[in-house]
């Protein structure tokens, strides 16, 4: 298909709102394309912020989702620094900052997430802050130095690559979870367990069950956090990573339906066809898993980019894939397949204590695979990936033997 007129415009020059606009060129779409997005920069990968990007070990090319002339090159209009403020769904337009109105043909939002913040006394003091865009990272990377002491609330992914990194630069970290274990939202007990042992014997400080009572500075900046305890972590510089939530104000005043995040469909389609909705933003189905759920994932973006950008260029729709997501920190390559949910129970293969295992969720009799998390483990992540798209049942003896193969366990 080709496109006419007023085209695809896309809210969000992110990960996915990139990804889509360049599908649709390589799709055949040949309509206008606009991208739209508040950020000062042109699409780039967010990932490498608190990990190799924040520890220096990677520059802003490589953030890059594209190179600078990939748009105009394209023909893809791309306006940065520039909001979006309002949905005009009966005239098909959207209004920016400024007042000026984009009309569209078609509509994919992709405004993404932010990071959530601390409602405590001192939340505002210079130098509490949160790890979301690539502004964010450049503030920490310039704030963090050898003896600088960082202290990284919410025991999550992103806040423990920050910790990762943090010590890699040479500062003192400490991280303060709320419950009673890190990890504990998206990951099971034993990853926890491990994490927090491995970040212990790096020489974090790791405060469970933590409540902060508030953030305490001088001259406007942070000095320490108050725990619920009475005590002081003396600090110069808090991460805050405590979730995320998504930027769906525009779709749910313009009448889209929207339940933590905007409500789409297996082709990324909102309750309005002429609009659809990708990555974090979204809340989506999985098929496999028989529900909805947000992901947050480049895995999740780059799909659905797929889905909308087929749909839109008249192509078939892609196949269904298997959620991943990755985590580094230290010398741990995390790989995690798959949704922790409804499992029955849990298979531990290889040695926590050697740092190459993986945890199987499993559920039913013979069992299938619902989830993989793999630490250093690549072979059991891309079997794990393969057989819980299959969800093909296995034999859980086997599964159990590191001395068998994954081929073999998959072969049945
Ligand atoms: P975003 O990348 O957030 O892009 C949305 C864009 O829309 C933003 O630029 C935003 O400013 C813009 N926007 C919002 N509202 C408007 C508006 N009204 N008008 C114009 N523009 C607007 N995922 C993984 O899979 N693996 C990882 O290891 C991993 N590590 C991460 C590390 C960090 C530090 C962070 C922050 C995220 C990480 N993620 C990781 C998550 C991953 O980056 C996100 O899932 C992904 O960026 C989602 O893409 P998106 O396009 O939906 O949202």
């Amino acid at each position: 298909m080709t496109g006419t007129g007023a085209g695809v415009v896309i809210i969000g020059a992110g990960h996915a709102g990139g990804t889509a606009a360049a599908l649709l060129r390589q799709y055949g779409f040949s309509g206008p394309i606009t991208l739209v997005g508040e950020e000062p920069i042109a699409p780039y990968q967010r990932p490498p912020l608190s990990k190799a990007w924040l520890k220096g070990e990677a520059d802003a090319d490589t953030l890059a989702l594209k190179p600078e002339s990939f748009y105009a090159e394209h023909d893809i209009v791309l306006r940065l620094s520039t909001r979006a403020v309002a949905l005009d769904r009966a005239a098909k337009a959207v209004t920016l900052e400024g007042g000026q109105r984009l009309p569209y043909e078609t509509l994919i939002l992709a405004m993404g997430a932010r990071a959530n913040r601390l409602n405590v006394p001192g939340a505002g003091l210079a130098g509490v802050q949160v790890l979301r865009s690539a502004a964010d990272a450049e503030a920490l990377k310039l704030a963090l130095s050898p003896g600088k002491r960082l202290v990284v609330v919410g025991g999550g992914y992103i806040g423990l690559e920050a910790a990762a990194s943090g010590r890699a630069l040479g500062a003192e970290v400490v991280v303060i979870e709320a419950l009673p274990r890190i990890l504990a939202r998206s990951s099971c007990q034993a990853l926890s367990d491990f994490f927090t042992s491995y970040h212990r014997a790096r020489g974090v400080g790791v405060e469970l069950g933590a409540r902060i009572e508030r953030f305490e500075g001088e001259g406007g900046h942070v000095t320490g956090v108050r725990l619920g305890d009475g005590r002081v972590i003396a600090c110069d510089i808090v991460v805050v990573g405590i979730g995320i939530a998504p930027n769906e104000e525009l779709a749910k005043d313009a009448g889209l339906d929207c339940a933590n995040g905007v409500i789409v469909d297996e082709a990324a389609r909102t309750s309005d066809p002429a609009v659809y909705a990708i990555g974090d933003v979204t809340h989506r189905p999985l098929p496999l898993y028989a529900r909805s759920h947000r992901l947050e994932s480049v895995s999740n973006a780059l799909e659905q980019a797929r889905q909308a950008a087929s749909a839109i260029a008249g192509r078939p729709p892609p196949p269904h894939e298997v959620t991943w997501n990755w985590s580094d920190q230290y010398d741990l390559k995390l790989q995690l397949a798959g949704i922790a949910l409804d499992s029955d129970d849990l298979l531990v293969r290889g040695d926590p204590a050697a740092a190459k295992f993986a945890v199987f969720h499993l559920r039913g009799q013979p069992p299938v695979i619902r989830a993989v998390e793999a630490v250093n483990a690549p072979a059991e992540f891309m079997a794990g990936r393969q057989l819980i798209g299959a969800q093909k049942p296995i034999d859980r003896r086997k599964l159990a033997d590191p001395t068998v193969s994954m081929k073999e366990v998959a072969a049945g």
